[in-house]
């Protein structure tokens, strides 16, 4: 899970979730932007026209560009027409060091020059010629292989675009050269992500891993692109649905070998979660992904908490059967599949439930005092210092974000709260907070100090039993477990 989670929060990935998206699509970022005010010098002739190019005289026509000498034409109408990226233009957000983004950039300025200069192939040639002594392994030598764009078969979602390569294209892609297992089980990541900082424009990719390899990079199988996340996951998941249920039912055949596939779980953050399985937020009061417990609205903190530890577990069963209320939102299309819809689905995403869950809220009602009769607000000087310590802390190297102060933790990522958790929390806290509340948050640091690294596999049993103690030490000294999550 960690794997995921460093794989999914890196830089690098997201730039390889949209390198991919733009390389497969063939087409320049820039081509998302509608144009407002159409510009007859910055039109982007369709795909299919590319390739009759080379005699045909092209003109403008007041509708976009036309070809003529019964060529095939396109005529783009105003919901058609796309800005021209400039030669000179700078990218909204574009990574100078990513060579394949630049690539493309290369590529697609000298398509639309030649398209729009009406350049013969054999020009063409020549210049792909000179070119190529040096940028041998980015342009292609052929002017009609510049000039021909694959078409991609996009699908139209309510608010968005959905492009699906397939679970089976991946598979054959990775195990064709196999000799591995024959049962494989398939790890699926859902998530979105960001395209640019300055727009709402994002991708919610769908992953996938096989366990059995681990060594194989994640797949994408699909990517939905548009400026907000897909509203009905009806439809925005129904594309792999089907695969997988054809799947499930014939498996797949490579090199003539039959491959069962069977889904391991999905991993993924907790609002995608709920999001995918059409249930209840993890907030609210019927959230609980994996118990029956039912939460209880805060009026010191505003927020939902769970006081009742030990209830029911959910089941599939009952899940299928939509007995848990308002825990049940929406049907979706994931209860096609032979999934278990609460053990499949495994909570682990300690970014939102622990580092910007517990910790935040810990240092929070500390500081701020929040955690009502407790009464631990901390002096403004004790909350100064503690900041003043944290500045001048020096992190061991594997750290590469360096600690705010308390004053700005409403800007804290969930990194700094990760390490302040893991390697400085029971050392500057020892001197400021009460015994037994040192006490308690020693037990929370011990269990998950002990569920965060496999060396301490063999002690998960202290690490369940610290978190039982822990509860009852809540309850005997009246904590209003406000915060608890
Ligand atoms: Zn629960």
């Amino acid at each position: 899970m960690n794997s995921w989670k460093k794989i999914k929060t890196s830089g690098t990935f997201k730039r390889k979730v949209k390198k991919n998206f733009y390389k497969i699509l063939n087409i320049n970022p820039l081509l998302f932007q509608k144009v407002q005010q159409p510009v007859r010098s910055t039109i982007y002739p369709k795909p299919e026209t590319s390739s009759s190019i080379e005699s045909a005289g092209s003109r403008e026509t007041d509708g976009g560009y036309e070809l003529d000498q019964n060529r095939k034409l396109h005529l783009l109408d105003e919901s058609e027409r796309w800005e021209l990226p400039a030669y000179e233009e700078e990218y909204i957000d574009p990574d100078p060091a990513d060579e394949t983004f630049a690539n493309l950039r290369l590529l697609d300025n000298l398509r639309c020059w030649a398209v729009k200069n009406n350049i013969r192939h054999s020009v063409l040639n020549e210049l792909l010629a000179i070119l190529n002594i040096r940028l041998s392994n980015i342009l292609p030598r052929d002017p009609r292989t510049l000039l021909t764009i694959q078409s991609v078969d996009l699908q139209q979602m309510e608010n968005g675009q959905y492009w699906h390569q397939g679970v089976k294209n991946c598979l054959e892609r990775v195990l064709s050269e196999s000799t591995g297992p024959s049962n494989i089980s398939l790890k699926i990541n859902i998530d979105g992500l960001p395209v640019y900082r300055s727009s709402k424009d994002e991708f919610w990719p769908i992953l996938i891993n096989i366990d059995e390899y681990p060594q194989v990079a994640p797949m994408i199988v699909g990517i939905y692109a548009g400026k907000q996340k897909p509203t009905n996951v009806g439809t925005f998941l129904s594309p792999f649905v089907a695969e997988m249920e054809k799947i499930y039912q014939e498996g797949i055949y490579i090199n003539g070998h039959k491959v069962i596939v069977s889904i391991r779980c999905f991993v993924c953050d907790s609002p995608a979660r709920a999001f995918i399985k059409g249930t209840a937020y993890f907030n609210a009061q019927n959230g609980c992904q994996k118990c029956t417990t039912i939460g209880e609205y805060s009026y010191v903190s505003h927020t939902n908490y769970f006081p009742r530890a030990g209830c029911p577990p959910r089941t599939d069963a009952d899940f299928r059967n939509k007995k848990y209320g308002t825990h049940h939102k929406e049907d979706t299309p994931l209860l096609r599949l032979n999934i278990d819809m609460v053990k499949d689905f495994p909570v682990a995403d300690s970014l939102h439930l622990i580092d910007l869950g517990i910790m935040k809220k810990l240092l929070l009602g500390w500081r701020d005092g929040k955690f009502g009769s407790l009464n631990t607000k901390w002096p403004a000087n004790v909350a100064i210092n503690l900041s003043k310590r944290l500045l001048e802390l020096k992190m061991p190297r594997e750290i590469h974000r360096a600690l705010r102060g308390l004053d700005c933790i409403a800007h804290w990522k969930g990194l700094e709260f990760r390490t302040f958790l893991h390697y400085i929390s029971i050392v500057v806290l020892k001197p400021i907070l009460l015994p037994e509340v040192y006490e308690h948050f020693l037990s929370l640091f011990c269990s998950i100090t002990i569920c965060s690294s496999e060396n301490f596999t063999d002690l998960i049993e202290l690490a369940n039993m610290l978190t039982i103690i822990s509860r009852h030490f809540t309850e005997k000294i009246t904590f209003r477990v406000t915060f608890i999550i």
